[in-house]
């Protein structure tokens, strides 16, 4: 918890006495501070990629003589950081509408339909350096939003590649668990330390800032991932551990499954 923040004020009560006013801002306090350090984050992560952008564009006005390698080359790390300043673009709007909170737009969900999806992108992002298995051992229909849980599971799956070596493997699992609807992404990957995993949704917070953004992170997938679950009701929970590997698993509420 954090220390408790006063606000101590004196004010006239009558022409001889003042009375003491104290007023606790601690709520207050932390809300600016959140606030403050999001803006200070947000502007240090377009920062590079716009120094990068703006010091390539000047170099090749300056040198129009520069052979077709180079020019090549540089464009190319252009494209990438202007990319790059694209997915955190995007990434912010989507946390900012869905922290508007527009009201749920609930729908039947085809559960073996997504989790083929989500293969072929966990597929197309391995591009053949992981083993990508799949147990789905209970065809499921869900009361959700597909577009969001889409969104939220397709981050879970993406950080499993991202997060787990070549040669590594990834298994996406749909279960029903106590009448209870799981999906869980477990990955052979580098894991995570205990002391980490309290912190993984808030935003920008990463365990290894230089990993997270050479394989294209922006810091924000988990924040987005816990939005999305709490409009569903479903828990996230995070099992892990360095070296071997990690666990994500949603569990959704009894009511969002819908009887085969
Ligand atoms: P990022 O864009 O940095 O991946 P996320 O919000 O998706 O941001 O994740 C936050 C951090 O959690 C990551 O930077 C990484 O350190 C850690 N993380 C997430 N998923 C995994 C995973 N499957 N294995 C190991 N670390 C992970």
């Amino acid at each position: 918890p954090a220390e408790r923040v006063l606000s101590v004020q004196l004010v006239p009560f009558d022409s001889t006495r003042k009375l003491l006013l104290s007023r606790d801002i601690t709520r207050l306090d932390r809300v600016q501070t959140v606030h403050r350090d999001f803006i200070a984050n947000v502007s240090h992560e377009l920062r590079t990629p716009l120094t990068v952008v703006s010091g390539f564009a000047e170099t090749l006005m300056d040198m129009p003589e520069m052979d077709a390698a180079t020019r090549t080359q540089q464009l190319g790390l252009m494209v990438e950081q202007t990319q790059r300043m694209q997915r955190l673009v995007d990434d912010l709007l989507t946390l900012s509408r869905l922290e508007n909170g527009q009201q749920l737009k609930e729908e039947e969900v085809d559960v073996p339909q997504l989790m083929r999806l989500l293969q072929a992108e966990a597929e197309g992002l391995s591009q053949g350096r992981h083993r990508v298995a799949v147990a789905q051992l209970a065809t499921t229909r869900l009361i959700g939003n597909h577009d969001e849980l889409h969104s939220a599971l397709s981050n879970l799956v993406s950080n499993a590649i991202r997060y787990t070596p070549a040669g590594g493997g990834i298994t996406l699992s749909w279960l029903v668990e106590d009448g209870q609807p799981v999906f869980a992404v477990s990955d052979t990957g580098i894991g995570i330390s205990p002391e980490h995993i309290p912190r993984l949704t808030e935003r920008f917070y990463r365990v290894d800032r230089s990993r997270s953004r050479t394989t294209g992170g922006t810091g924000l997938g988990l924040a987005i991932v816990k939005h999305i679950l709490q409009r569903h009701q479903a828990e996230l929970a995070i099992d892990s551990k360095p070296g071997t590997g990690s666990r994500f698993a949603v569990r959704f509420p009894a009511h969002r499954l819908l009887p085969d």
